[in-house]
């Protein structure tokens, strides 16, 4: 068989011709795209084949910025897809209230405070000194001022019932944030998933790419010695 470079068709009288068995098979994909005869058996010259593998290393390179941008895409993609689970809850909560219970809240939150306590002892003790001044013929609820413990247990009666009603609500309030806590833990934990992966598929791809450019190149020294 004549020793013919299968790219250019120079032979051995012109140029060094080199077996194309030693081509590296990634290589020969990339030549095969240019010329579909390739032949395992047949012979390259040292020009064409240094060709090739430079702009094999180029392919390489460029690969790899497009996997950058596309794993940037996917990430912009997936973040517009989520979106943020976190938002206001307790602004939520009080926006879908009703009136009435907008109301029982002021009254539980006024009712637990030393504002109230402080009112109404004041209140009590007028009360109680009003009526029991002796001078004063026209008291409207003498001693032992059974009107004063109807009104009392009139509003113990009231409060108790505002009371449950708004701590009820806080529980659900509670319940919710609690509900809210849980998806964003859950979030925070796949997304973190997903950035190990990241990671992964970067390392395992860049360590493959920078082991096969390190081969080539050492087998162009190689091939640099032996020509010298
Ligand atoms: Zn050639």
């Amino acid at each position: 068989m004549k020793k013919q470079c299968q790219i250019c068709g120079r032979d051995e009288t012109q140029t060094e011709i080199l077996p194309s068995i030693i081509v590296r098979p990634s290589v020969v994909d990339l030549i095969k795209i240019n010329h579909p005869n390739w032949n395992m058996n047949g012979f390259v010259c040292s020009d064409d084949l240094q060709k090739y593998r430079k702009e094999y290393l180029l392919k390489l390179i460029s690969d790899e910025k497009g996997d950058l941008s596309n794993l940037e895409l996917d990430v912009i993609n997936k973040l517009t897809e989520y979106e943020s689970i976190s938002e206001d809850v307790e602004k939520e909560f009080v926006a879908g209230l009703t009136m009435g219970e907008k109301l029982s809240d002021i009254i539980a939150s006024f009712g637990g405070s030393w504002k109230f306590i402080i009112i109404f002892f004041t209140v009590i003790i007028i009360w109680i000194a009003i009526n029991s001044y002796a001078l004063t013929a026209k008291t409207f609820d003498p001693y032992p001022f059974i009107l004063l413990n109807l009104v009392l247990s009139c509003l113990a009666a009231f409060q108790a019932p505002i009371i449950m009603m708004s701590q009820n609500r806080q529980e659900d309030r509670d319940r919710s944030s609690a509900e809210q806590d849980y998806k964003i833990n859950l979030k925070a934990e796949l997304e973190l998933r997903q950035l190990h992966q990241k990671i992964d598929h970067l390392l395992v791809q860049q360590w493959e790419r920078m082991a096969e450019i390190q081969e080539m190149q050492l087998e162009m020294l190689e091939e640099i010695k032996k020509s010298k």
